[in-house]
């Protein structure tokens, strides 16, 4: 495997994808899914030109936080977050994929207003309506959304989801188009913009091409950059069991 060679690949079929939706490719941003992935593997990432990592675990997140390993990259947390976990991410990352429930917006809300910053976050949406997944269903999206324009210290980015595994190309396009309709609903709703909500997240090495296609800003991609992750290892469907490791 070669990392750098993967890397531009993925950038180039990016930008591919763009340009064939009559999209600019700059407004696309690619984020490596970086779990189960050594500091080393990391900086070798960043070295190729990625600028930007996503990590689900908050042990990773830590580690690799202290062995500096993103070595300037931007960080996002983009796996499922515990409510008591929120102290070890708040305000250590760019951006919080994951808000799936008012719970958790209120701490993000209230550890954001401990340490007198603003969080940017995104919410989850359980799009195709997934038991096993996290995310907020669809209809109660519009309140969720509400509650978290009017957070006083998180700033609403916009909207991530992870639809199932296709079995078939552009399987996944009628999701990541309800999800560009539920992101334009909200923006919508709003008096104002200043929350700057404009962040799709959505589409993974599987499918990312058709999320591009649909209107995604960022794309979240592990094993088309990193090679194949060890079996049970951090495949994103298993958040609940992982989350005890
Ligand atoms: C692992 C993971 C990805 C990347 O998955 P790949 O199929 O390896 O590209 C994206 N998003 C989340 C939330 C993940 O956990």
């Amino acid at each position: 495997m070669d990392l750098s060679q993967n890397v531009k690949a993925v950038q180039e079929k990016i930008a591919a994808a763009a340009r064939a939706a009559g999209r600019d490719p700059g407004e696309i941003a690619l984020c490596a899914a970086t779990k189960v992935q050594t500091d080393e593997t990391i900086r070798a990432a960043v070295a190729a030109g990625i600028r930007l990592c996503g990590e689900n675990r908050v042990q990773e997140l830590t580690a690799h936080l202290e062995a500096d390993a993103y070595a300037g990259a931007e960080v996002h947390f983009i796996g499922h977050l515990q409510t008591n976990k929120v102290r070890q991410v708040v305000g250590k990352v760019a951006l919080i994929h994951s808000v799936d429930s008012e719970r958790l917006l209120r701490a993000i809300d209230s550890q954001a207003q401990k340490l007198d910053i603003v969080q940017d976050i995104l919410l989850e949406v359980n799009v195709a309506r997934e038991e096993s997944k996290g995310g907020v269903l669809p209809e109660s999206l519009p309140i969720l959304a509400e509650t978290a324009l009017n957070c006083s210290h998180v700033r609403l980015r916009g909207l991530m989801a992870i639809p199932p595994v296709s079995t078939v190309s552009g399987g996944n396009r009628k999701y990541f188009a309800q999800m560009r309709h539920f992101l334009v609903d909200i923006i919508g709703k709003m008096s104002d913009n200043h929350n700057a909500v404009d962040c799709l997240s959505m589409g993974m090495s599987g499918d990312y091409q058709d999320a591009v296609a649909e209107g995604a800003t960022l794309v979240r991609v592990g094993t088309a950059l990193f090679g194949a992750r060890p079996l049970t290892m951090g495949r994103p469907e298993e958040r609940i069991s992982t989350d005890i490791l």
